[in-house]
């Protein structure tokens, strides 16, 4: 056996798990995260997008020539832009307005054709779901990815992103713990993992806004507000987020957020993404509700490169009045 992999496709995942010390000994659990930003296209996203892509050309359902087709909030985009010109298809995108500059402009320089559509909820056909379903139908070839109904999302998950926890901690883990945009990775996380062993505890953290922490503890999707995060948080049920197996649900603000996304880089050379910064709050959350010598385990999505301007701007975060003042952990109650 060689150790070359087979192009952008090929090296999609085995990314590695690492401890982050500061909050393992504040917490007197083993605190991990899943380095995802170090997939190739640079998100945990990478690995749903190859195994759509993989599914429908199993299926018949893209040949060569043909056109990839998807709403996305964008990581699932770059991923898929990326995969697309691996095997030799066109990539469409519709993408929220609202959605950081530097992943539209990124999905741009990838050579994926991006059409901006208003920030408007999921009952307006004008939502960037529907505008991707309805382009895939007018287009010749067309195949649509459909990242939240498309099961082979979960199961990129369930098949290579479960089993690498499983593998990397020898089965040493007590809790894991994320946020869901589609509910793909914790629906085949959890269920890989729940698999493995039935006593393992898995939990949803949510961010401001969205429904799934209601659903999950009390069984009604309803929600109110917004957050700053970004491509996580919905107010309806998914068929990738039907698939977890989740003991309960935990909840973040923004305010946690920008606190831990500026302490990870700080205090751990750890430039992530939101979600990643909300992941961590969950993965503190977990450890103090499951008490001292547990190891946990949290997703790492994205890097904060796509959010510099946001997330790691002054003038932004001060517009917002969200400017980082911890000096540790003391913004976690
Ligand atoms: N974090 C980021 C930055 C994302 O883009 C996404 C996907 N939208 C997620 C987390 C959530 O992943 P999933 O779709 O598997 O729930």
């Amino acid at each position: 056996m060689t150790a070359i992999a087979a192009g952008f496709c090929g090296t999609v995942g085995h990314t590695p798990l690492l401890e982050i010390p500061s909050l393992s000994s504040a917490t007197g659990c083993r605190i991990l995260g899943k380095a995802e930003w170090l997939n190739p296209g640079g998100s945990v996203k990478d690995r749903a997008a190859l195994f759509m892509v993989l599914a429908a050309e199993a299926a018949g359902k893209l040949a060569a020539g043909g056109t990839v087709v998807e709403g996305t909030a964008g990581n699932t985009g770059i991923g898929l832009a990326l995969v697309a010109a691996a095997r030799g298809y066109r990539c469409e995108i519709a993408m929220p307005e609202n959605q950081s500059p530097e992943k539209i402009e990124l999905l741009r320089a990838l050579g994926a054709n991006v059409r901006l559509t208003p920030a408007v909820p999921f009952s307006d056909p004008n939502n960037y779901y529907h505008v991707a379903r309805r382009l895939a139908e007018e287009l010749p070839n067309a195949f649509w990815a459909d990242q939240f109904e498309n099961l082979a999302n979960a199961e990129s998950h369930y098949q290579t992103t479960g089993p690498e926890i499983w593998q990397q901690t020898g089965g040493e883990v007590d809790g894991v713990v994320m946020a869901a945009g589609t509910g793909g990775t914790i629906g085949g996380v959890t269920a890989y993992l729940k698999a493995q062993n039935p006593h393992l505890v898995t939990y949803l953290i949510d961010p401001q806004g969205s429904g799934l922490y209601n659903y999950v503890t009390t069984g009604s999707l309803a929600a109110e507000g917004s957050s700053i995060t970004e491509g996580i948080g919905i107010r309806r049920l998914t068929a990738n987020f039907a698939r977890a197996r989740l003991d309960g649900a935990l909840q973040g603000s923004d305010r946690e957020v920008v606190e831990m996304a500026h302490y990870l880089l700080h205090r751990e050379g750890l430039f992530v993404g939101s979600s990643a910064a909300l992941n961590a709050v969950g993965a503190v959350r977990l450890a103090r509700k499951l008490g001292p010598g547990k190891t946990i385990v949290t997703i790492l999505c994205d890097g904060g490169n796509r959010y510099q301007s946001r997330l790691f701007a002054k003038d932004w975060l001060a517009e917002k009045g969200l400017q980082p003042t911890a000096q540790g952990l003391e913004f976690l109650d």
